[in-house]
């Protein structure tokens, strides 16, 4: 396994849903490498925090009946006696059948919610994981003034950041950091607001997702009792989260220039 396949498996892994011997390569990749090696380790905080306070929503049980039907239909990915020793099928490099039997779970979940994945769930998933990051309040990789934030993140970073607002009396940029939401690349920058924290979470609208250049106008909402503005400009999803109210009166403000 090289470096990419490690980004690609890492949510399987993390879901113990990796094949014994697929599992010995991660684990042999990740104890070598150090770049995976905290990639692992990030990603796996990251979850723990975003399970630990994320509330789990309930599939309609319409919902599991069709994908349970949909399995039933799909072809039986290995012959009975090889499944029979190898019940840990790797989810990540699958046959033909499996990408049915997946291709029909999507069918069905699409179905059910009426909503493409990628859709309004990637603003949900940043959302929710803008929150577990503020709350975690991780160190940041740069500090200063706007301009060595951008250069800093024009050198690190493989989409491109906008920095979300202006310094203001207001409001003040402090430093960024990189992230990870959901295996993708993400950019957290820490505000301060009159002497309060406030962090934005940037993250870039993969290519071939159908809403990839649009805009969205800003989402106002309240998860654990902090105020969080979803927006989506140029296809970058932003997350804006603080106390109180700031986060809405920034975004409007921004809006209204
Ligand atoms: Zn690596």
């Amino acid at each position: 396994m090289n470096c990419d396949d490690i980004n690609n498996a890492i949510y399987v892994y993390l879901d113990g849903e990796l094949a014994a011997p697929e599992e010995g390569d991660f684990e042999g990749h990740v104890s070598a490498c150090r770049r995976c090696s905290r990639l692992l380790a990030q990603e796996s905080g990251m979850l723990t925090a975003v399970r630990a306070n994320a509330p789990q929503p309930k599939a309609p049980e319409s919902l599991r009946l069709r994908v349970l039907a949909a399995l039933d239909e799909a072809p039986a990915p290995l012959p009975a006696e090889a499944r029979a020793q190898a019940p840990r099928t790797s989810a990540w490099l699958v046959g033909a059948g499996w990408i049915g039997a997946i291709a029909a779970v999507v069918i069905a979940m699409v179905l059910a919610f009426g909503k493409p994945a990628g859709g309004e769930t990637d603003e949900r998933r940043v959302l929710v994981e803008s929150v577990a990051a503020h709350r975690e309040n991780l160190p940041m990789e740069v500090r200063g003034s706007e301009q060595q934030v951008r250069q800093y993140l024009q050198e690190n970073v493989p989409f491109p950041v906008e920095i979300p607002f202006d310094d203001s009396q207001a409001i003040r940029l402090t430093g960024a950091r990189l992230t990870r939401v959901g295996g993708r690349e993400a950019v957290l920058f820490n505000y301060d607001v009159q002497g309060e924290r406030m962090t934005v979470v940037q993250v870039a609208t993969p290519p071939e997702a159908e809403a990839a250049d649009a805009e969205t106008e800003p989402s106002f909402s309240n998860h654990q009792g902090f105020e969080v503005v979803t927006f989506r400009k140029r296809g970058i999803i932003n997350s804006v989260v603080g106390q109180g109210q700031s986060p809405g009166k920034i975004v409007r403000a921004s809006y209204a220039q």
